[in-house]
């Protein structure tokens, strides 16, 4: 049986790897820190033979025992109020962390793939972002300890690569969205989510002129798994392209909840990107893979998620 270590699997995108994996019939071990993860995600896992789940932080030793024939680097808190209340952790976790990892990717002769973001592009000025654009990243930005970790992160990856001869996997993922995201995670879309769920007023972030583009985590996970299977180096995009403002996305929650809230504006966070958009030609090209759930349906599917949670979930806000 293959066996896979899985970090940051009690987040959002790190427990759907953990289904991901045992359904391809894989030994599962999950490891987290529970810093912004929640148990609750993997808790139906636990039962099953072929899944183990470490508490462990990675930015301290890590240790596992027995093969592993892949490392699946997601730990690292992921949006912005998280990583604006633990900065250092962030850090951490980005640079100490995925040295450890590959480090124990070294030792077992295992594959690494690390979750990289499309905010090593920062406030982009190219439009839509493909892999070979350097990005525009502020180091002394409040949002650096972020994008600067990720930067370091596929740095050292291409150095173990290159030095060590070490199997490694870049994924630069773009804003994902789907059920066992944290309602309180501050990110845009629980965030709105909750506001409507609680009869609350939308806070739209300056004049909601920036867009994003948003992909369903079923198609993440999909092009996640691909790009390990692939024998693939360079990093490769992973997101949807499909790109809206975020003042048409608080309208358009409106009428998907069917709520009749205002939409409020709030001054823009600092170093906030204005465009993002992921050219995914590259993806289509190696990996064959481009996202197939449209943004009404994967919606729908988060929305039923959120309206599902217990009542005090609900009530938890962001701050
Ligand atoms: P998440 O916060 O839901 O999950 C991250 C998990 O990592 C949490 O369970 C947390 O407890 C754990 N963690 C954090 N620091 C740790 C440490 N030191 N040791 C062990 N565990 C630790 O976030 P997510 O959205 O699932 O993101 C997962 C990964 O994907 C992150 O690396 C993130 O940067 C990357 N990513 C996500 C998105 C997205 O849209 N979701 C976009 C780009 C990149
Ligand atoms: N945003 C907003 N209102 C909120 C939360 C976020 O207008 O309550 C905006 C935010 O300023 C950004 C976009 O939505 O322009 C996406 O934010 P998110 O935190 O989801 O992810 P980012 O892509 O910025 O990391």
């Amino acid at each position: 049986m293959k066996r896979v270590l899985i970090t940051g699997a009690a987040g959002f995108l790190g427990s759907h790897l953990c289904d991901r994996f045992i359904k391809e019939g894989f030994y599962v071990i999950g490891m987290d820190n529970l810093i912004t993860g929640d148990q609750k995600n993997i808790e139906h896992l636990f039962k099953l033979e072929n899944f183990e789940f470490y508490h462990h932080d990675v930015t301290k030793f890590v240790h596992v025992p027995g093969k592993l024939d892949y490392i699946l680097h997601f730990a690292s808190p992921a949006s912005p109020i998280d990583y604006l209340k633990i900065p250092i952790q962030t850090l951490k976790v980005g640079a100490l962390g995925t040295h450890n990892l590959l480090g124990l990717a070294k030792e077992k002769n295992a594959r690494i793939l690390i979750a990289s973001t499309s905010e090593v592009y920062g406030d982009p000025l190219v439009h839509p972002q493909s892999e070979d654009y350097y990005g525009n990243v502020s180091t002394i930005g409040p949002r650096g300890v972020y994008d600067e970790a990720k930067r370091f992160m596929e740095s050292i990856t291409m150095a173990y690569h290159r030095f060590h001869g070490l199997e490694t996997r870049i994924a630069r993922i773009f804003n994902t969205y789907g059920p066992r995201m944290r309602l309180n995670d501050g990110r845009v879309i629980p965030a709105f989510i909750g506001q409507a769920l609680r009869g609350e007023d939308l806070t739209v972030f300056g004049d909601g002129s920036q867009t994003r583009s948003f992909c369903y985590v079923d198609d993440q996970i999909e092009g996640i798994f691909r790009l390990l299977m692939s024998d693939y180096v360079e990093p490769v995009n992973i997101g949807n392209p499909e790109e809206i403002t975020i003042l048409d996305f608080a309208e358009e929650i409106i009428r998907l909840t069917q709520t009749d809230q205002k939409i409020v504006f709030k001054p823009l966070p600092v170093d906030d990107p204005m465009q993002r958009q992921p050219d995914i030609s590259r993806a289509i090209e190696v990996l064959n893979w481009s996202p197939k759930v449209e943004r009404a349906e994967g919606m729908k599917i988060t929305y039923e998620y959120f309206k599902s949670l217990d009542k005090s979930e609900l009530l938890k806000k962001e701050h």
